[in-house]
């Protein structure tokens, strides 16, 4: 067995499941994308592997909303409308078929649905620092939302110097930057150390073996931020967590990436205490909190 002075790694591959350590994933999909088979696209089926992983929850953002402007995130609101306990939602920003004004009254009308926003430069091929995205940065700082941004090392839409940016205009988002800067991995834990409120995300971090170790030595707060998500129902949960305990580092790091540093950060929104003490790991969040505290 790979770690066996871990008991998260035992106890993980004994029963499959850690029971102690409940997970979020704050990266998820949903639904249909092109002609892909998926087998666990659904919410049903995502809820399944999420039952079989003991992942209390997962943010997502549905297929249909970054693909098809008709049909927009309406999948979303009902999928998060009939599994509350499971799901939450970030809203797309579409950044070439945008609609301000509707999008941000959806975001009112639905804040129990949505946590905040997802934007993906790369997928649209716009700079996440464009004048004309200025709108939902400024909703998500006034709310203190938490941001899903797909986020490459190369990239000139989503790299280190856009994201640094964003994060030096609008210091109440908590930004969640998926992929970590895939590829260029020392910028990481640069852009941890300038701002508290970024958070790598491991999603695509796990199939490069050191990236996420070097982060951990590099960044100052270590494991304090990073979170855990692996694309679902792209990528399997049963992999991204095996990953995690075959990383080199502690438990307590581990606690951290799996749910700790998400009850720090899901506690600014009201729908999260009630989930939280009714399946959580038993530890309060203000135990938890009093660990480490988490930007406001
Ligand atoms: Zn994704």
């Amino acid at each position: 067995m790979i770690n066996p002075r871990s008991k998260l790694a035992a106890e993980f591959f004994e029963h499959g499941k850690l029971k102690s350590c409940p997970i979020f994933n704050f990266h998820a999909h949903m639904h249909d994308c092109f002609g892909l088979f998926m087998p666990r696209k659904t919410p049903e089926g995502m809820i399944q592997a999420m039952q079989e992983t003991n992942t209390l929850m997962s943010f997502f953002c549905g297929h249909e909303g970054m693909l098809v402007p008709q049909v927009g995130v309406q999948p979303d609101i009902d999928a998060v409308r009939k599994y509350p306990d499971y799901f939450r939602s970030y809203h797309i920003v579409m950044a070439r078929y945008l609609d301000v004004q509707a999008d941000l009254a959806r975001m009112r009308q639905h804040a129990d649905v949505f946590m905040g926003f997802k934007f993906h430069g790369d997928w649209f091929e716009v700079p996440i620092t464009r004048d004309d995205l200025k709108p939902y940065w400024e909703y998500a700082n006034e709310h203190h939302m938490v941001v899903l941004a797909h986020t490459w090392g190369t990239s000139k839409y989503d790299g280190p110097d856009q994201v640094a940016q964003i994060l030096s205009r609008y210091p109440n988002v908590v930004i969640a930057g998926a992929h970590g800067f895939h590829d260029a991995w020392e910028r990481a834990p640069e852009v941890a150390n300038a701002f508290p409120n970024y958070y790598f995300e491991l999603t695509a971090v796990l199939d490069n073996r050191g990236a996420l170790e070097m982060f951990l030595e590099r960044a100052r707060n270590g494991s304090r931020q990073v979170l855990f998500g692996c694309d679902l129902p792209w990528f399997s949960l049963h992999h991204g967590i095996g990953a995690v305990l075959s990383a080199e580092m502690s438990d307590e790091d581990r606690r951290n990436i799996f749910y700790r540093n998400g009850v720090r950060l899901l506690k600014r929104y009201d729908w999260f205490a009630p989930i939280w003490h009714a399946r959580g790991s038993g530890e309060s969040i203000d135990d938890i909190c009093r660990l480490a505290p988490a930007p406001k």
